[in-house]
């Protein structure tokens, strides 16, 4: 147990500080941009859903549903979970709602979202207990056309942001149709080589080998880099999807790389896999993985539905972004500081100027600061609020004193150039370019 101490955030969980937070709004803002351009709608969908919703739609079977979940009972007695993962909302909400297909209300399955996600890891740098994720699906699609516009859509997202040394890599999974042969010759080749594998991934072999093929410990990856690929054990269909990805990706100019070890951890997934690795990132390379999940709505009890779709972490994002020194646009500042000049509180007409300048700035649009006062409402000095126009980033102090009010004029000043002027109170505005 943790010592408990509420002066501070549980383990693993953190608070994003407005030092971090405003390069959270460039990133949302730059994915709001692109999912626009690809014709995705926003959803927000709630953060807890029935427990059921997850060990049937994540799979019984997974580190998610048996170790990682927060799941609670509330007042009435049901048994409710803090997502770990968004795809299983989104097709639950689609399915509930009738999103997928019905154009003339603007419903085209093709769906994001952003938010928290919750899974108990243990906490470790860049992995938190709370952990923020872009998601993007694109429902009741079955065509190659779909997996291509979803990988083309990271991609792009990541290019808008400024990434570099990224580089897509993908593979096929089959389906319920291939993958059992797939499974037998995957046992078989770790079987023959079992005394090599890791503790857990002697657990996996029967029940889960592909997962064999994804376990990070040198041991294992050895045993893994021989296995048998899935190329040539496709069903004609998988076969002929994968192709058709592969043929889009390069119509797109999207230089791409077959891994046979990508695989993804859930049950649902068929047919294509991917991630976007960056090179700046360590072992955990990714900055967004996703594939397509034909067999989760039925998973769930929806009927048959298509999907594809990718999650990328925004605590990563940024985190790359940082490392790769990329820029997160113009940090939001005041544009304007404006100083009353008081004389220790024996001129209070000049702080009520100043609040009301700084209020009409506000309403024109004009990022405006003032000076906080002390508890006596009087303003602090001269030289203490022109320092704070300063580390506040302001363009421009707007100084009020008692010749100005009696001139019914503003000292404007450029804090860049330390030009100043006088100019009439009512036309402050004009002088602010
Ligand atoms: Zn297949
Ligand atoms: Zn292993």
């Amino acid at each position: 147990m943790d010592d408990m101490d509420s002066r501070k955030a549980p383990r693993g969980v953190r608070d994003i500080l407005p030092v971090e937070s405003w390069k959270w709004a460039y990133v949302l803002n730059t994915a709001a941009g692109v999912m626009t351009h690809f014709g995705y709608s926003e959803i927000h969908l709630p953060v807890f859903e029935h427990t059921e919703l997850f060990t049937r739609g994540v799979g019984d079977a997974t580190d998610i549903v048996e170790k990682e979940m927060y799941t609670f009972t509330d007042r009435g007695g049901r048994s409710l979970t803090l997502r770990p993962e968004a795809t299983a909302g989104m097709v639950r909400a689609s399915l509930e709602h009738g999103l997928c297909g019905d154009l003339s209300r603007g419903q085209n399955g093709k769906l994001w979202c952003w938010g928290p996600m919750f899974r108990y890891e243990r906490p470790q740098k860049g992995r938190y207990r709370q952990f923020f994720q872009i998601d993007v699906e694109c429902l009741g699609l079955p065509s190659p056309v779909a997996d291509v516009e979803v990988i083309a859509l990271s991609a792009e997202m990541f290019r808008r942001l400024g990434l570099k040394n990224l580089e897509v890599v993908v593979n096929s999974v089959g389906c319920p149709k291939c993958r059992p042969q797939y499974r037998e010759a995957l046992i078989s080749h770790f079987t023959s080589r079992k005394e090599g594998l890791c503790e857990t991934c002697l657990g996996r072999l029967e029940r889960n080998p592909l997962r064999v093929l994804d376990c990070k410990k040198p041991e294992c990856s050895a045993i893994a880099n021989d296995a048998p690929a899935v190329y040539g054990r496709l069903c004609e269909e998988c076969a002929g999807h994968f192709e058709e990805v592969k043929a889009g990706l390069t119509r797109l100019n999207f230089p791409y790389r077959l891994d046979k070890r990508l695989v993804r951890g859930l049950d649902y997934y068929t047919k294509t896999a991917y991630e976007i690795l960056s090179g700046d990132l360590g072992a955990q390379n990714a900055v967004c993985g996703g594939g397509r999940y034909d067999n989760l709505s039925e998973s769930i009890g929806g009927p048959p539905m298509a999907g594809v779709g990718f999650a990328a972490g925004i605590d990563r994002i940024v985190m790359v972004m940082e490392q790769q020194g990329v820029s997160f646009g113009e940090k939001p500042r005041p544009q304007v500081y404006v100083v009353a000049q008081d004389g220790a509180g024996s001129c209070p007409e000049a702080r009520n100027a100043a609040q009301v300048l700084t209020h009409r700035l506000r309403t024109k649009g004009i990022a405006a600061e003032q000076d906080g006062g002390d508890a006596s409402h009087a303003a602090r000095s001269f030289k203490a609020q022109m320092k704070s126009a300063g580390s506040v980033g302001a363009t421009w102090a707007c100084i009020i004193g008692p010749e100005e009010l009696e001139k019914k004029l503003i000292t404007v000043k450029n804090l860049q150039t330390g030009e100043q002027a006088p100019v009439p109170f009512e036309d402050v505005e004009s002088h602010l370019a």
